[in-house]
């Protein structure tokens, strides 16, 4: 139960004054719901303004706030913008420029011969002084303004001020908390209480307050965690042993790389010991973790066992389901799959086989885990393309069988060490650090936008030819319904050439419409596949040989390197064009140069790391984890071994966390919703 004194903290957003109905949007859309998220909302930055008597040249690029009086009017033609000129009390005078067509506003905004406080950034143009759209107040108004002010996300419908009001009210419910945090180590950071700290964040303008706040959060994380991880040590699992006589049929055309036989030795080992596996598999794309898996599965099966295979999606289940079933050819292994669609009769007689124990190895989507889902003994479970479940999904999935399973999670998202132990801290890490040999590398180029038409030449000759394409549409920030917007506009400009051979797909489709989609394309009758990047994940077309990715600059470099590894699959030397716009900083450009230069992904995740501090490679938002709010990547990288050692200290000390400090680290838990933990935690 969530401790009484976070109660006000839970309260709706909505239930705070001077909310209305319109409100519920933007809050919403920036996660905004309870109290606590608003105290946690940093700041993007701190607007500082300047008190000027006298506007000055010394000035320029500093925001000011200033007293003048208009003078002039001075509309240009229809496509010059409104000028309104203002002299200060010294006759120094400043140009006030609005764009647009209503000219009316400006005037009755700025009267001539009255004076006015303004307030915006101080600008040069030509040799006249100038301000863009200026914040324009009355004489008496000059109090409102704050000469340093925080700024703060924002989203359409809520404005900086509103938001300011909310997060002051927030800030004010904040109870005085007992402190989680190792004393020695609160003192020797010089960090103030979590109250006092939540108050300075919004308070005043200093950068390392914020640090305790992102301790306290990655601790909470790893607590979080480290309670899975303990309670997981307790359960009583079964310990298998395969005799080989299945793994010992199936031919394979090549030899396992180093890596793969290294991953599955560790997985192996876990398999053996009585308490459960959790393991997660790392490996690049086409790095062949599938074979991996299937090893594991395949032990519990010679060991009377059953095993299951999740996949995030129902096209990603099917292609799995065939490419075991062509391996186990021969081999006296059941092999079912279960998904969604699957219903009346055929998924009738998948329950039975599983529940009395005739079906081996089931694959399938989220369907396999449902309740109505009975195994006799499974004994191992995957769970392919990790990132895309959260932590509950992975610990609802144990709770399948008598006896927990054994549980291994494979991801193709290479993230580097640090954000690895803020991510999976719960499990042990295999990593497929080498890929086939032979595989041919997938040419990248960084192109031009402007040279847009020769690219969709370049994609008529390809598609001539026989071969088939992904185009992916940019990442508008913030806004689905644009990146919508953007895939269904380029898919009917290539439609008016390509016609009937252009398919689209986008994260707006419903799942079998989706699937019918890229079913389409799967089987070869449409050519070229126009995707927001829903194709991330998984899909699996040796014929598509051509990825061009638009507005490259706008994505993740991790999330360019899985969308280029979509292709590279078949024979046939596949090409990536990242498209690019003309103004790049220097920053994008060594990022999207980087991917021209290299393939391996763990290289890349850490480079990313390095360039950008790095966002998205956490991709928390898709897999329902509460992911991070207020520590940065950076601050995960500086603070998570202290955090992680604290954690395992505290609950070597106290497991039940039933002391002052264990109950207070409760507190955080649940503060952070991580409370997943607590109903792990074993009594006594
Ligand atoms: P991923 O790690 O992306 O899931 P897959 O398991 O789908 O990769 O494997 C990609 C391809 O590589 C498959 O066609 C698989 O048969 C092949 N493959 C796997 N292991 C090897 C190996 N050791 N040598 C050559 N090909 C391999
Ligand atoms: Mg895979």
């Amino acid at each position: 139960m969530r401790p009484e004194i976070l109660n006000p903290l839970f309260g709706e957003t909505q239930s705070l004054k001077g909310i209305g109905k319109a409100l519920a949007k933007p809050l919403e859309k920036l996660r905004l719901t309870r109290v606590k998220d608003l105290l946690y909302h940093k700041p993007s930055y701190w607007m500082r303004r300047k008190r000027v008597q006298e506007l000055d040249e010394a000035d320029v690029g500093l925001t000011i706030i200033a007293e003048v009086t208009p003078t002039d009017y001075r509309s240009g033609g229809p496509r010059s913008p409104f000028r309104v000129q203002a002299a200060d009390s010294q006759g120094n005078i400043i140009s006030l420029t609005f764009f647009g067509r209503n000219t009316g506003w400006p005037k009755k905004l700025l009267p001539l011969g009255e004076s006015k406080i303004i307030s915006g950034k101080l600008e040069r143009y030509g040799d006249e002084l100038q301000m863009l759209h200026p914040e324009v107040l009355e004489l008496a108004e000059e109090k409102d303004i704050a000469l340093v002010e925080p700024i703060y996300p924002l989203s359409d419908g809520l404005g900086n001020k509103r938001m300011g009001q909310l997060v002051k009210q927030a800030v004010a419910m904040a109870p005085e908390l007992p402190e989680w945090i190792e004393p020695s180590l609160l003192e020797s950071k010089k960090w103030d209480s979590w109250q006092e700290s939540v108050i300075s964040l919004h308070g005043r303008e200093d950068a390392e307050q914020c640090d305790r706040l992102a301790y306290d959060e990655i601790f909470a994380n790893q607590l979080a965690f480290m309670l899975v991880r303990a309670s997981n040590r307790g359960k009583q699992g079964v310990s298998i042993q395969g005799d080989g006589h299945l793994l010992d049929q199936i031919s394979l055309p090549f030899e396992l790389t180093g890596a793969q036989k290294r991953c599955i030795s560790e997985i192996e080992g876990d398999l053996a010991q009585s308490s459960p596996m959790l393991r997660l598999l790392q490996g690049d794309v086409g790095s062949g973790k599938t074979l991996v898996a299937l090893m594991a599965l395949l032990s519990a099966v010679e060991a009377g066992y059953q095993g299951a295979f999740l996949a995030p999606t129902e096209i990603l289940a099917r292609q799995h389901f065939e490419g075991l079933q062509k391996l186990l050819i021969g081999l006296p292994v059941n092999l079912a799959i279960l998904t969604g669609r699957d219903k009346g009769k055929i998924r009738e007689s998948t329950l039975m086989g599983l529940a009395d124990g005739s079906i081996d190895i089931l694959v399938g989507t989220h369907a396999i885990f449902q309740e109505k889902v009975h195994y006799k003994k499974l004994a191992v479970a995957v769970i392919d393309e990790q990132h895309k479940f959260g932590v509950s999904q992975r610990l609802m999935l144990t709770q399948k069988a008598e006896k927990s399973p054994h549980l291994l999670a494979m991801t193709a998202t290479p993230i580097p060490r640090t954000l690895t132990l803020s991510q999976y801290g719960e499990m042990d890490v295999s990593r497929i650090d080498e890929l086939p040999p032979g595989r041919q590398a997938i040419e990248t180029r960084v192109i031009s936008d402007g040279r847009l038409p020769e690219v969709v030449d370049g994609l008529g000759r390809h598609m001539a030819s026989g071969g088939q394409a992904y185009w992916v549409c940019p990442l508008v920030e913030e806004s689905e319904k644009s990146d919508l917007a953007a895939a269904e506009d380029r898919a009917a400009a290539l439609k008016l050439r390509f016609g009937d051979q252009v398919g689209l797909v986008h994260g707006r489709m419903k799942g079998p419409e989706k699937d019918a989609e890229m079913e389409k394309f799967q089987c070869g009758q449409t050519r070229l596949l126009v995707a927001t990047t829903v194709i991330e994940v998984g899909v699996d077309v040796p014929n598509a040989s051509l990825m061009i990715i638009e507005a490259a600059d706008r994505f993740g470099l991790a999330q360019l390197h899985q969308l280029r590894g979509r292709v590279g699959r078949g024979d046939v030397k596949s090409n990536c064009l990242l498209l690019r716009g003309d103004t790049l900083s220097e920053t994008a450009r060594a990022r999207l140069s980087l991917l021209r230069e290299t393939n391996d992904g763990f290289k890349i995740a850490e480079e990313d790391l390095r360039l950008r501090g790095a966002g998205e490679l956490l991709g928390t938002r898709q897999s329902g984890d509460a992911g991070f709010r207020i520590a940065s990547p950076d601050q995960i990288s500086q603070l998570i071994a202290a955090a992680t050692d604290d954690a395992r200290l505290l609950l070597d000390r106290d497991g039940g966390l039933s002391s002052a400090r264990g109950q207070a680290a409760r507190i955080a838990l649940y503060l952070f919703e991580r409370d997943w933990g607590v109903s792990l935690i074993r009594s006594g």
